[in-house]
């Protein structure tokens, strides 16, 4: 009885250890290196949540196209069910493909087993869409539970979160508003978040980010780093 309280309680503290660590960027990166996203110094890896999605993500193709810049796309399962053929075409322009659920729930309170469903229905949609394997997982409102990671696990994913973010889900972001935020934690070997949909955000939040994305490019290039997916960003 007693220890199984006491196995509870660690499991409780490793739940809330979750948001903690997720909503505290410089404290994250300087405990957790890797699973921030903190990577080679000469590298930036930009990275898009949410998408596939026919209203945005053709956009952000065209303007990584124009950037001559590959990125990493955590793509939800059902958004790629949704729309198989633009979820191949991101995997075709050379971006990495990887997971960030099979739906927009937040992993806190969900069973162990719902999660694992989450992650194995999700893996299962993008990659039979995308032909590729996931390596990366970030889920949910970069919520990471106990659960999550067994089932990452389990999945073969390794979760990587973010070291700056532009906040561009909101209603009031501009592109001057995503380039001020992803410049407030921005260092060599950062993983800079965005948005290439709006499925969780203010409709049409998503502009700001891909409006903001030409005047990145200034920031990594005088901070000296090239611009690529997670897979070059030397997180081995
Ligand atoms: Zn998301």
């Amino acid at each position: 009885m007693g220890a199984a309280a006491g196995v509870s309680l660690l499991g409780a503290a490793v739940l809330h250890a979750g948001p903690a660590l997720s909503a505290v960027g410089p404290l994250r990166r300087r405990l957790l290196p890797a699973l921030a996203g903190l990577g080679d110094a000469a590298h930036v890896a930009l990275t898009f949540d949410d998408g596939p999605d026919p209203a945005s993500t053709p956009m952000f193709l065209d303007a990584l196209a124009d950037l001559r810049w590959r990125a990493t796309f955590f793509m939800l399962g059902d958004m790629a069910r949704r729309c198989p053929s633009l979820a191949a075409e991101v995997a075709a322009a050379g971006h990495e493909v990887a997971l960030h659920g099979d739906g927009h729930r937040s992993h806190l309170w969900r069973t162990p087993r719902s999660v694992a469903d989450d992650v194995r229905r999700g893996l299962d949609s993008v990659a039979q869409a995308t032909g590729a394997v996931p390596v990366w997982w970030r889920p949910p409102y970069g919520v990471i539970t106990s659960s999550g990671l067994r089932a990452s696990h389990q999945a073969g994913l390794r979760p990587v979160l973010w070291t700056t973010w532009g906040r561009d889900w909101r209603t009031e972001a501009t592109p001057d508003t995503v380039m001020a935020d992803v410049e407030t934690d921005l260092v060599p070997g950062a993983t800079v978040l965005l948005h290439d949909s709006d499925c969780t955000s203010a409709p049409g939040a998503w502009r700001a980010g891909l409006l903001a994305l030409p005047r990145l490019a200034e920031s990594f290039s005088r901070l000296g780093c090239e611009v690529g997916p997670l897979a070059e960003h030397g997180l081995d």
